[in-house]
């Protein structure tokens, strides 16, 4: 058996999954481009479809993943939920999206986020204790915070992928982003403990997963001691979509060009898509 999509509803076989339907939703998506991953900086005490189902809590996602693995639905996948934020995000085609709710659907996953070490043990914002078996630590892609972050479960990381992959064919969506990615420096989730590349890897596929970095591509390197910032469109008036400028030697794709300004995708050391965004293109030369 395995997830698909009928009628904006997640189905698990022949029957739908459980439908904790949230009130904080705004019409619905005339345009869906993007799958954003988030976290629930919750424990395995709380229930969080039910905190989405009150009006009170003026937030809500399509999806929450279970630490066991069960899928809950929130939002029918044609409406918009409150999940993103404050976000924008350059796309694939050049466009810039702000506001990324109208554009996305979401999905939560129940985990606590960072974690402190505090008196030999980890704990969680709450103060409650995470074993440390179900501790990494390690440094957000943004630098900070350097911490514990909680791991995701099998269960979890199995059925996200198999609803992710039912979604996005339902709906073509080819972007899936983390939350940390179109709210930088306000957001920090999904975080480090979520593999993001072998994710989208394993929804799309590994052949989609390589397609960056391929032959024939215009490939540019960095070549600025301070760093090159990227922004949100070609040109310097436009906001800067991270403190940090992207490194020297930094390995990027360009995609399109508007005067001296080119949309680049910025490549990790694996040759995955870190980032996306508008550069000049004086520090850019051909790798
Ligand atoms: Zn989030």
């Amino acid at each position: 058996m395995t997830y698909r999509v009928r009628n904006h509803r997640l189905a698990f076989g022949s029957s739908n999954v459980e439908l904790v339907r949230s009130p904080n939703v705004s019409g619905n998506h005339a345009d869906l481009r993007f799958l954003i991953v988030h976290y629930t900086a919750s424990g395995p005490g709380a229930n969080i479809a039910k905190y989405f189902s009150k009006s009170s809590a003026k937030v809500s996602a399509h999806i929450v993943v279970r630490r066991d693995g069960t899928v809950i639905q929130c939002v029918p996948f044609d409406t918009i939920g409150w999940h993103a934020g404050k976000s924008r995000w350059i796309s694939s085609n050049g466009q810039t999206y702000v506001g990324l709710n109208k554009y996305s659907i979401g999905i939560e996953i129940e985990n606590w986020g960072p974690l402190k070490w505090t008196g030999g043990e980890w704990r969680s914002w709450t103060g409650a204790k995470v074993e440390n078996s179900r501790v990494i630590e390690a440094r957000h892609k943004f630098g900070k915070p350097d911490c514990g972050w909680e791991t995701f479960t099998e269960a979890q990381i199995k059925a996200t992928v198999e609803v992710a992959q039912a979604i996005c064919e339902q709906y073509e969506i080819t972007e899936i982003l983390g939350h940390d990615d179109i709210s930088p420096g306000r957001k920090i989730d999904p975080g480090p403990a979520w593999e993001m590349n072998s994710f989208k890897a394993r929804v799309f596929g590994r052949s989609e997963g390589s397609d960056v970095g391929d032959p024939g591509d215009a490939l540019f390197v960095v070549r600025s001691a301070a760093g090159l910032n990227i922004r949100s469109g070609p040109g310097a008036t436009f906001d800067k979509l991270q403190n940090d400028p992207l490194p020297d030697g930094t390995l990027t794709e360009v995609i399109e060009a508007d005067g001296s300004w080119r949309y680049v995708v910025a490549l990790d050391a694996n040759g995955d898509a870190e980032m996306s965004g508008w550069v000049h293109g004086r520090w850019l030369v051909e790798a």
